[in-house]
C-alpha cells in the first residue's frame, strides 16, 4: 500500500497530502529556492498531490519559466509548487514519514555557503 504523507503550513490554514514516493526527492539550489528560504530546499516531485485545504490561503507567485509557487498569506510558510506541466512539488521537510533527497539539482545556481552531499548525482536542472 502507498504511504500517505499529510502536511500543513506553519500556521494551520494549508492542508495537503501525497501519495506514494516521490518522482524525485532533491536539494534544489536554484536562485528562487535560495531567495524564498535562505538556503538551498529539500523539495519533492509527487505524483500524487492533494490539497485538502486552504488553496484560497495562498500567495500564488509566477516563478521562472511557467512555474508557480504558493505560499500561505497568513504564515508565509511554503506550501508548493506547481512546474509547468502541472505537476506538483511538496517540501520534504514537513513531510512524514521522513524522505530523503537523493540529488541535487541547479547546481550551477549554488550559493558558495550550501553544503553538498558528494555521494548525491548533481544535476544543473530537473534531471
Ligand atoms: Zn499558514
Ligand atoms: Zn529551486
Amino acid at each position: 500500500m502507498s504511504t500517505v504523507r499529510k502536511y500543513q503550513c506553519m500556521c494551520g490554514s494549508f492542508e495537503a497530502q501525497v501519495t506514494g514516493e516521490p518522482v524525485l526527492a532533491c536539494w534544489c539550489h536554484c536562485k528562487t529556492c535560495r531567495k524564498q528560504t535562505g538556503a538551498a530546499m529539500q523539495l519533492g516531485v509527487f505524483q500524487n498531490f492533494e490539497v485538502l485545504k486552504g488553496d484560497d490561503q495562498l500567495i500564488k507567485y509566477a516563478s521562472t519559466s511557467g512555474a508557480f509557487r504558493n505560499s500561505c498569506q497568513n504564515c508565509g510558510s511554503f506550501c508548493y509548487k506547481v512546474l509547468p506541466d502541472g505537476v506538483k512539488v511538496a517540501p520534504l521537510g514537513a513531510l512524514e514519514p521522513k524522505i530523503k533527497p537523493t540529488c541535487h539539482i541547479f547546481v550551477k545556481d549554488k550559493g558558495s555557503q550550501d553544503v553538498m552531499f558528494p555521494e548525491l548525482p548533481q544535476h544543473d536542472a530537473f534531471p
